[in-house]
């Protein structure tokens, strides 16, 4: 037996001499929004962690990429998500604390982030029970209209005797800023002494002797290293499956990558200016919006261009399709029926706004393929893997499964995913309830429905 320890730790030994003796704490692969804020939340528990990125520090692609993302909190009684979205608030109103505390001036404000919009929820009246579900001892702030007299009223809108709306308001309900949150989770990273490193994809992943080999090539110079760690937390969004091959190689058939595609449209110009300045304020208080119709038409105001038009985000998070090569689905261009549904679809919404546009008023700006990363529940995975679909192994982390929901609770998954690492627990009941969905026994669950 001595025998047999002495062996393993001098060929551990050696190996640690080959790559540069240096041997990580924890490295976090995939810096989009769950890899940072992992390694965010690590940093903050004064852990010193090596976030690895295949992409420059400006993210380029990546189902994390754009400028708005919706933000929502209204949801069922002891709702996960609403859980999952609150907690990222807080935990976001700490980021920014943070910075402005090391940086010694007031540099940053969560506004930078979130821009608090009401959310608007349009459902047939043939989903009243999930109303009611929804409804039922409700925390948040909301305003419902029932009848179409009631919407005209409450949001002045026009909508038909068959359909309801639901508004959200809330501080940080609205959208927030992927972009931005990622940079200033990437700021807290290094002003907390852990590291980035860039343009460094991960091309094998191996458990070799109790620690992992990680083998990477830098993307500028094409030169190839090996690095050795402790731990590791996978976040790399729809590229999992092929990263933890060699560890987990079932999250490959339990994470489905699929294509979706967004569009961004804007009212052209002559339209827009002949628009009241009430008309215009009602066209900006009632975005974001999930029409939770079979496709969920969804929308957002990107951004504003230079003559203060809404740039409009609209996509279907029904309309997926499937992916022949991930890594040129970015690039793919919308066919014109897939433009087509998003001016279609943007005109019957403002029209329900009682704003005088028609399809034929929008403009397609530009658009792009986007990916979501889908469970068979669409409920996302903070798990540790499983050794012969049991043992649980807690020095791997994987963080994904995102789906269309993964960004406004990011630093929440990220939280979790360090408590998970370190071994750190938290009584709090709905803490539990949204560890144990996205956790381990619910792994171990799908795994045996998978072999079924
Ligand atoms: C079209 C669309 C609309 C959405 N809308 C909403 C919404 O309105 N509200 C909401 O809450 N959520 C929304 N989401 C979900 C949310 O955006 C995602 O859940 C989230 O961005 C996923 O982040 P991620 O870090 O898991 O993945 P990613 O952002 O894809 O990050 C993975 C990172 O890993 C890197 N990587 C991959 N492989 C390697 C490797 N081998 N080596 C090194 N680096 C690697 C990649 O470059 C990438 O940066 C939407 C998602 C999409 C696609």
């Amino acid at each position: 037996m001595h025998n047999l320890i002495f062996i393993l730790s001098l060929s551990f030994t050696l190996l640690a001499c080959q790559t540069g003796d240096k041997i990580e704490d924890i490295v976090v692969i995939g810096g989009g929004l769950m890899g940072s804020s992992t390694a965010w939340e690590l940093s903050k528990y004064g852990q010193n962690v090596l976030l690895i990125e295949q992409q420059d520090s400006i993210y380029t692609f990546g189902s994390s990429y754009g400028e708005a993302r919706i933000s929502r909190s209204l949801g069922a009684r002891d709702d996960i998500f609403s859980f999952l979205q609150q907690t990222s608030v807080a935990e976001t109103k700490d980021l920014i604390d943070f910075l402005n505390k090391v940086e010694l001036q007031e540099l940053h404000t969560m506004e930078d982030i979130y821009t608090t919009s009401p959310v608007t929820y349009i459902y047939s009246k043939s989903q009243l029970d999930e109303v009611e579900e929804l409804l039922d001892g409700q925390s948040d702030k909301y305003e419902i209209a029932s009848t179409a007299g009631e919407a005209k009223e409450k949001f002045g809108m026009k909508i038909s005797d068959t359909t309801m709306v639901i508004r959200e308001y809330k501080p940080y309900s609205g959208t927030l800023n992927p972009k931005v949150l990622i940079k200033k989770l990437h700021q807290g990273i290094r002003k907390s002494g852990s590291r980035i490193n860039y343009n460094q994809k991960v091309t094998s992943l191996k458990k070799e002797n109790g620690y992992y080999v990680v083998k990477i090539r830098d993307s500028k110079t094409g030169t190839s290293e090996t690095i050795l760690s402790k731990k590791v937390v996978a976040a790399a969004g729809p590229y999992n499956g092929a990263l933890v091959k060699d560890i987990a190689p079932y999250f490959d058939h339990l994470i489905s990558p699929k294509r979706l595609f967004l569009s961004f449209l804007k009212i052209k110009p002559d339209k827009y200016d002949m628009l009241t300045s009430d008309q215009k304020d009602r066209l900006v208080s009632s975005y974001p919006v999930a029409y939770l119709n079979s496709e969920i038409f969804y929308s957002m105001i990107e951004k504003f261009d230079s003559d203060r038009r809404p740039l409009l985000k609209v996509g279907g998070h029904f309309l997926r399709t499937d992916i022949k090569n991930l890594d040129e689905v970015w690039a793919m261009a919308l066919t014109e029926q897939e433009i087509q549904w998003s001016k279609e679809n943007t005109a019957d919404y403002l029209a329900k706004l009682d704003l005088p546009i028609k399809s034929s008023d929008l403009e397609f700006d530009h658009g792009y393929s986007c990916v979501y990363s889908l469970t068979e529940s669409e409920i996302p995975y903070v798990s540790h893997t499983l050794k012969n679909g049991t043992e649980i192994d807690s020095s791997f982390l994987l963080v994904g499964g995102m789906s269309g929901i993964g960004a406004k609770g990011s630093l929440a998954y990220g939280l979790i995913a360090a408590d998970h690492i370190l071994n750190i627990d938290n009584a709090s009941l709905m803490y539990q309830k949204a560890k144990s969905a996205l956790g381990a026994r619910r792994l171990m669950v799908d795994l045996k429905n998978l072999d079924q």
